[in-house]
């Protein structure tokens, strides 16, 4: 494209709040085919609030809630500050956790009150040998809530759930770029059940769930490896290598300052509807040149 038609596209782009930092990665966009987005925080608000607190036989709702929220204090995982507010609702007093441990795309674990606690998905729970059938969290993860399931000395003791909202933003903004072509793939670390219900609700064309974060580069080289032209939208730490990896990385303005580092394009509200300007602005471009 010509300087001046990459100078206007990218002024449009600013007053709509999309920000592109390379004018490369404009051009490319005309040819993107297929759309990775994260799930937290990009589709969804990425503000979950705590739903359910199920307690297993043999303890109370409150002290399992506790017992999480306790633990969580060491986390800055949005799925901890659910838990930690939903806490603070009930009015309970927290303790300090020690020996406390983060597992990447898995969970907490630590000692809270003397008690050996650990919160975190499946695979969490099947690292340290818990057994989870007992537990019920598919009727939760069928309304697309996250449940964690939390051990406690070594044994399943409940479970806490927490809804993230979808942007108001989000529907009309997938409508709008299945319109224009684009496969849409949802990425998430969170659990298949949940994510298909999300994605449903979208009309999202295929999900990977499940993904630990170098899962989500994996997808895109994977997709890129087949020919496909990839866009990946997201906003964590854990999606930079894969906004790297895409030819064309977009990031919310919202979310961490390594994903917009990482990114060609921004989209400085995190709205959605941002990917569909750019994708017009990118074909405006294009057509400049013919
Ligand atoms: P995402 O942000 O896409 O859900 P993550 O990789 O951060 O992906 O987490 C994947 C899953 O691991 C979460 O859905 C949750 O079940 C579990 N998990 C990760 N961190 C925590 C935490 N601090 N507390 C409870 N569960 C966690
Ligand atoms: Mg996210």
């Amino acid at each position: 494209a010509t300087p001046m038609s990459i100078m206007t596209a990218t002024g449009r782009g600013a007053q709509a709040g999309v920000l592109i930092k390379e004018a490369a990665a404009l051009e490319r966009f005309a040819s993107v085919d297929t759309l990775i987005v994260d799930k937290t925080g990009t589709l969804t608000e990425g503000k979950p609030r705590l739903t359910d607190v199920v307690a297993a036989e043999g303890i109370d709702e409150n002290e399992l809630l506790r017992l999480a929220a306790s633990l969580e204090k060491g986390s800055e995982h949005p799925l901890a500050e659910a838990i930690a507010e939903g806490a603070a609702r009930r009015g309970l007093k927290l303790a300090d956790a020690t020996d406390f441990e983060a597992v990447t795309g898995k969970g907490v674990s630590g000692t809270v009150s003397g008690r050996k606690v650990a919160l975190g998905n499946v695979a969490m729970m099947a690292d340290l040998g818990v057994e989870t059938s007992a537990a019920n969290a598919e009727a939760m993860q069928s309304e697309g809530k996250t449940a964690m399931f939390v051990a406690v000395d070594g044994r399943f003791a409940g479970i806490v759930a927490v809804a993230d909202p979808v942007k108001a933003t989000t529907a009309d903004a997938i409508k709008a770029l299945h319109d224009k072509g684009l496969r849409i793939i949802m990425a998430t670390g969170d659990n298949e059940r949940t994510a298909k219900a999300i994605a449903g609700r979208l009309g999202i064309d295929d999900i990977r769930a499940g993904l630990l974060p170098d899962g989500k580069s994996a997808l895109v080289k994977e997709l890129r490896g087949k020919g496909a032209v990839v866009a990946m939208a997201g906003d964590g730490v854990n999606d930079a290598p894969a906004l790297a990896s895409a030819d064309v990385g977009i990031a919310m303005g919202t979310g961490a300052d390594v994903a917009v580092e990482s990114a060609g394009i921004t989209l400085v509200k995190g709205d959605l509807n941002g990917i569909a300007r750019a994708r017009t602005l990118a074909q405006a471009t294009l057509r400049n040149i013919r």
